[in-house]
């Protein structure tokens, strides 16, 4: 029966309402949402049930799911595979160049649609940082 399906409470994250859903999830496989009404947080449908295209954002192949390095000119399209560690060490290293050559408002945060704690953490680390430029898609 591991493949059996099974229904998971979750948040829509298409837009930022982050509705409450329930996926039903088949051998690793997401095959239905829908408005999760157990939920104490808001699940009302939108108007074209975006939600629905959770399955699709999950499964799609171009999906960026592991950090990828350029390799060859800026532009030619081919990427490898890097590990967490050096795509973390490089960023390090470039953000603490820029911030020791040029200071550290040289470097801004761009950060995409929040699915946790993300701005909160993003915005400390802006903060420790020292730049004051932390940009978020809507209104946190
Ligand atoms: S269900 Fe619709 S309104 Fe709710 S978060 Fe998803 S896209 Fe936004």
């Amino acid at each position: 029966m591991e493949n059996a399906k099974q229904w998971h409470h979750v948040f829509c994250h298409i837009c930022p309402a982050h509705c409450a859903r329930k996926v039903a999830v088949e051998n690793g496989e997401i095959v239905a949402v829908v408005p999760d009404k157990e939920s104490p947080y808001p699940s009302t449908p939108c108007l074209y049930n975006k939600s629905q295209i959770m399955k699709e954002v999950r499964s799609h192949p171009d999906r960026l799911q592991y950090p990828l390095k350029r390799v060859g000119t800026r532009g030619g399209g081919k990427w490898e595979r890097i590990s967490w560690d050096e795509a973390l060490d490089t960023i390090a290293e470039k953000i603490n160049g820029y911030k020791e050559q040029f200071g550290a408002d040289s470097v801004a945060f761009l950060l995409g649609e929040p699915k946790e704690l993300e701005f909160a953490f993003a915005q400390r680390f802006a903060s420790v940082f020292g730049t004051a430029n932390c940009v978020t898609p809507g209104n946190y």
